[in-house]
Parts: C-alpha cells; structure tokens; sequence
C-alpha cells in the first residue's frame, strides 16, 4: 500500500488532524493508499509558505525558473512509470493513457519553462516621457483541480504559474489524489525553494474553500463542475481575486454528408468513449446528416464494439473503470432518461457480464439513437461512456442544435468541404473547434470554454497571462 503525504513548505507532512482517508481502485476495490486528509489549517500553513517564498520566486530569472522547470520536467518522465500506476489505480484510466497523462504534464512543463522567457514588456515614447510596461507575477496562486485528468489539469496550471513567478499551493481532487501530489513532489525535487510549491490534500469544502476564501491566494486557478466554479467565483469575489474558471462541457460532434466516414467514425468513438466520456471536451452528442445517417451509425457501433474493458492495469485494456459509484449511477440515470422518453438502444447500456467486472464501477460503451432535447443525455453533462446520435438536414440546423446548450467548451465538424468547416467553426459557440480532429487542446494554443463552461484561457501563450499583472513604469524627461 502506498503511504502518501502533502507537501507543506519543502517538507512532505501529514495532515495536522492525523486525519486520513483510503483510496481504492475503481477497478477492483482494493485498497491503494492511505492519504492525509488536511483541512482549513492546512491550507492555511500552505498559504503562508507559499506568501514567504513569492519574493525571492518572483524575482528570480526567467532563465533560472526555465532550468529549474526544464528539470522538473525530467524528473517527471524518470518517473512516469511509478506516477502513472498510481494514477490508474486511483481513478481507472488504462496505464498507457496514464503514461501519456504523465508525458504530456512533462511536456507542459517544458513548454512553460521557454515560454516564460518570452514574458516581454513594452516600451514606449511619448513626448515629456518614457514608459515602460512590465508583466508581473500575481502573488500566490491556488490550483485546485479534479479527478478525470488529476495531473494534466495540474501542469496546465504549475507550469505557468511557476514560469511567471508565483508561487503555488495545489488542492488535488479527494478520490485521485495520489498521481498529481507525486508529480508536484517531482516539481518541487528539481531543487525549488521551499514554499514555492505546496500540496494540500482533504475535501473541497474546507481545504478547497480556504484557499478560496483566505487573502493570501491572489489568483484561484480551477477546473472542475459548473457548479463548483460559481461558488468559488462568488467567495474569490470578496477579495476581488483573479479566476480562471475551466468548466463542465457538452461538446456537439457534427458529421456533413460529405464527410470521410470511417475517418469521422473511429474519431468520434474513441472521443465519446476514452476515459469512459469523463472528459470535459468528450463527444457528448453527435448530429448525423440525414442521408448518411444509416452508414455512419454502422461504422461508429463498428469502432465502440472494438473497445476492450477491463482493470487498467491490465495489457490492451482499452477502457477501465470509471472513477467511482456516483459517476456510473448518473450514466445509468442518463440512459433510463433518454429510453423512458423515447431513445432507442444501439448498443451497451448496462454494466458487462463476468466475475473480473464485479467489483468495479464498469459499464458498456453505450449508442443511443432517436434522441432530442428534451432528455438529460442531450443537455447535461452525463460524464459517462454514452454517444446519443441524431440527424439534421441543413448544416444551419446542424449549427442551431449544437449551439443550444449553456456549454460552449469545443465542437467538431467532420466535413471534406472547407467552406462548409469555416461557415461552422465561425458559428459555433465554444472556445474550442475540432475540423476533423476530435482534440482540440494543443500545449501552444488557448484552451477554455464559453459560456457555462467559463472563462480564461489554459495553455498557449494566454496560459502564462492569467498569472501576470501589468505595471506600467512612467518616466519623467
Ligand atoms: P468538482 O467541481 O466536484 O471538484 C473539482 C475540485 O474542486 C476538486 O478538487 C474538489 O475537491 C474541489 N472543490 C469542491 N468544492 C469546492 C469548494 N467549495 N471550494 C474549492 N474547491 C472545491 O469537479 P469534479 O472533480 O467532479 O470534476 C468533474 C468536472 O470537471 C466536470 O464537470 C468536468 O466537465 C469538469 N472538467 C472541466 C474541464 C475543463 O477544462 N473545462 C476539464 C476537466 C474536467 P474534492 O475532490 O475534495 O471534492
């Protein structure tokens, strides 16, 4: 079993309660790890760690933090193995998406550690006057992240908070904490003065709400529900603190009459099913062109039949678990929703026969089809392996249907036309567009959602702004 603690001013400590709370893997059940569970006092020291060392840290050299990042960064891939593991086992993702997990934060890092250099300033002329305008780091920053990506989400947030010289403290998610406090422990062994990364773990409501509420934390960096960042919006604003917010999803998958179907298929499968759909930029509803509705759906229950479930840890497991009980119950809930109103079952929806699925949160790659707005698969974020299809017959239509939700994450549209891709991805009402590709999170450009799904901008050159204040030097001649 796994002993794990926070990281509190360079030093990793228990919680100051003695408080600890187990966590198993979905998969099976088994216990994996005994954690701290820390509270508002926690927090508070983190704070206080973190408000200590922002001088020095913000002051440092871009060129000093970029060596400092560019070895954390090693020090994550030497250790990917023993993170990703972990990460499987806390929250269900097969290990090779683990292992991936695990690079990419790795390669966030090092993106960071470059881009930080590039944090210019402006200089200019004016009559009687020179100015200058410096771009500044913002103080401490709370990182407070959730479970479905526990250490991607967290480098999003640590690379470019560190590369402009905050200093940090990181609330990882209660049922998977164990892979991202590792990979901060690896941020902080690339030789960090203590305080500039922290790691508080225990539940949101009172770890995640001091972070929030305390005067210390000048920037709340969050992903997470909706719900969640509404709250922390309201409570950052007594303090007028800065807020990214990167929330729910309900992403529209749009597949033209003249689309390469085999191509849109096997994207809009792995999209809708990777992860078990608890992705935020998961393909969450697919419109079909009427006239090639028949052939596409074919094709797409081809790709999910493909998919193989089973414990993460296991070799070729496609899908594991997901992450816990309350997920599964609110997939099955979505589906009864959508078949009591009408929908028709295509394929899956239920948990999979066998002995080795019995102690798990497993359920099948479901296809519904003969779906409408009115039920819950179509407007609420399910956050499970479920794909509802419908068909449309102008892409207006298509466009209308996509853009009626609260969610304004990321859309796709599949097309072999590129004036069709631009009159859609033109109109279509999120911060991100897929044109035949089913990712749109790329380290060099913005991530962030419209509307419910928030605002402020991840990665990209945008990712380094949200932890800078501008300062304008006057001076006189
Ligand atoms: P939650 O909002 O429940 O939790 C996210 C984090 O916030 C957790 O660390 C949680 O702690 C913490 N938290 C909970 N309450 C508070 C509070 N009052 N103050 C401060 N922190 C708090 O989200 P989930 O973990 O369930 O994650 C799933 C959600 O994340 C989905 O809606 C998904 O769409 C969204 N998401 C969005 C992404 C995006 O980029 N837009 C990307 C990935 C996911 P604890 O775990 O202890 O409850």
């Amino acid at each position: 079993m796994f002993n794990a603690s926070m990281l509190i001013n360079g030093s990793q400590v228990p919680a100051l309660s003695g408080r600890t709370t187990e966590i198993r893997n979905p998969a099976n059940q088994e216990l994996v790890a005994e954690v701290p569970s820390g509270g508002r006092k926690d927090a508070e020291m983190a704070l206080e760690a973190a408000k200590k060392a922002f001088p020095e840290w913000s002051l440092a050299t871009s060129a000093l933090r970029a060596d400092l990042l560019h070895e954390a960064a090693r020090l994550v891939r030497q250790r990917c193995e023993q993170i990703a593991r972990l990460l499987t086992q806390e929250m269900g993702k097969p290990l090779k998406y683990s292992r991936l997990e695990v690079l990419s934060s790795a390669d966030v890092l090092d993106y960071y550690a470059e881009e930080g250099k590039r944090n210019f300033g402006q200089w200019i002329s004016s009559p009687r006057s020179r100015s200058i305008v410096l771009r500044q780091p913002v103080g401490v920053a709370a990182l407070i992240t959730p479970w479905n990506y526990p250490v991607d989400l967290l480098a999003w947030k640590v690379g470019p908070a560190l590369a402009a010289g905050c200093t940090v403290v990181a609330k990882p998610p209660s049922i998977a904490p164990l892979a991202a406090t590792e990979f901060m422990k690896a941020v902080n062994d690339a030789g960090l003065p203590g305080g500039v990364v922290n790691v508080v773990l225990g539940p949101g409501s009172e770890v995640g709400a001091e972070l929030v509420e305390n005067p210390i934390s000048k920037k709340v960096a969050f992903t997470g529900e909706t719900e969640t960042g509404r709250w922390i919006m309201e409570h950052s604003a007594r303090h007028l603190k800065r807020v990214s917010l990167e929330l729910g999803g309900h992403s529209p998958f749009i597949v033209c009459e003249d689309a390469d179907l085999d191509k849109a298929a096997a994207a809009g499968a792995i999209r809708a099913f990777s992860n078990m759909g608890q992705i935020c930029i998961s393909v969450n509803r697919i419109y079909v062109a009427q006239e090639i509705a028949g052939e596409f759906i074919e094709k797409f229950i081809e790709r999910a039949g493909r998919l193989k479930i089973g414990n993460g840890l296991e070799q070729d497991v496609d899908l594991g678990p997901m992450a816990s009980g309350s997920q599964r119950d609110k997939t099955r809930e979505h589906v009864a929703d959508a078949l009591q109103k009408g929908a028709r079952l295509l394929l899956g929806g239920r948990e999979p026969d066998g002995a080795e699925y019995s102690k798990g949160y497993f359920y099948q790659p479901t296809v519904l089809s003969g779906v409408d707005h009115g039920m819950k698969v179509m407007r609420e974020e399910t956050f499970g392996p479920v794909a509802p299809i419908t068909t449309f017959e102008t892409v207006d239509q298509a466009i209308g249907l996509a853009n009626d939700s609260q969610y304004g994450l990321a859309s796709y549209v599949y097309t072999e036309s590129l004036e069709s891709a631009i009159y859609a991805a033109e109109r279509l009402e999120s911060g991100g567009v897929g044109i035949n590709i089913n990712n749109v999170v790329d380290i060099q450009a913005p991530f962030g959602g419209w509307k419910q799904s928030g605002f402020g901008r991840e990665l990209g050159r945008q990712g380094l702004d949200s932890y800078l204040e501008l300062k304008h030097i006057r001076i006189g001649l």
